[in-house]
């Protein structure tokens, strides 16, 4: 059985106040499903937020972290500097990240590295841009994008990775995939996982979808078989709303 997944990705928003006041929101939420629930939080609020869960079922994970493990890299955070917080999970390769701080497909082969020799799981993000989509190139854009990153690990890291498949144009803009566009996409790449490694790598893999989900639209979203949650920004940051998406399993 694949693990359903809902990732809230806060981004860059909620200072301290603000984000201790959406935690304990989060806290007073009933969760009826049985998806494992994840927020990232910006650094700053890290190290209060896992503090402040630790004895909530919910894992609170990192939006980013540097391929280097230390050293002259002003303004960056490492795998061990995570998980020396009780960290584990990360998010890598956010389209945000390749958009506006020119993380590469060949960087994130070394963030990948990284995080796996330091034993931290991580969310793998990919998507195609709104011109690929018009080109009909989106499944190559995706295997690409999936193969540079990842196809250079052994079948056996697989159980550390998570991946979310979230096209360019559906983040943030209130426009999303259709649950079919979205169906789609997913078996595509559980599709592409299969021919390199086979069966049980393909068949264990969470995929979640991201791209302007809400409550509205989240139920018909999951119901579709080879979409196994999703990662959210926007509608995470109000409890109510991200619970009622966690619960739409
Ligand atoms: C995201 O940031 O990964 C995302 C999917 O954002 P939104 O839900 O706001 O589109």
């Amino acid at each position: 059985m694949r693990k359903h997944i809902v990732a809230g990705n806060w981004k860059m928003n909620n200072d301290l106040a603000q984000s201790v006041a959406l935690i304990s929101d989060l806290k007073r939420q009933n969760q009826t499903s049985t998806a494992e629930v994840m927020i990232a939080p910006t650094f700053t609020n890290l190290w209060h937020t896992t503090e402040n869960l630790k004895s909530s079922p919910i894992e609170v994970i990192a939006q980013n972290m540097h391929f280097a493990k230390n050293g002259a890299y002003t303004g960056e955070v490492s795998a061990e500097m995570l998980k020396s917080i009780g960290v584990n999970t990360v998010i890598l390769g956010h389209s945000e990240r390749r958009a506006y701080f020119n993380e590469t497909d060949e960087m994130l082969a070394k963030k990948v590295d990284t995080a796996l020799e330091s034993e931290m799981r991580f969310i793998f993000c990919f998507g195609e841009e709104l011109s690929d989509r018009q080109a009909n190139t989106q499944e190559t854009v995706v295997a690409n994008q999936i193969k540079k990153a990842l196809f250079h690990l052994k079948a056996s890291a697989f159980k550390n990775i998570v991946l979310a498949y979230e096209p360019v144009w559906a983040i943030g803009t209130g426009e999303t995939a259709s649950p079919d566009q979205a169906q789609e996409m997913h078996q595509f790449i559980r599709k592409t996982l299969r021919d390199t490694y086979g069966d049980s790598v393909a068949n264990d893999m969470s995929i979640l979808y991201g791209g302007s989900v809400k409550p509205a639209n989240a139920k018909e979203i999951f119901s579709k078989p080879d979409v196994d949650g999703g990662l959210i920004g926007g509608a995470a940051l109000k409890a109510e709303d991200f619970y009622a998406i966690v619960n739409a399993f």
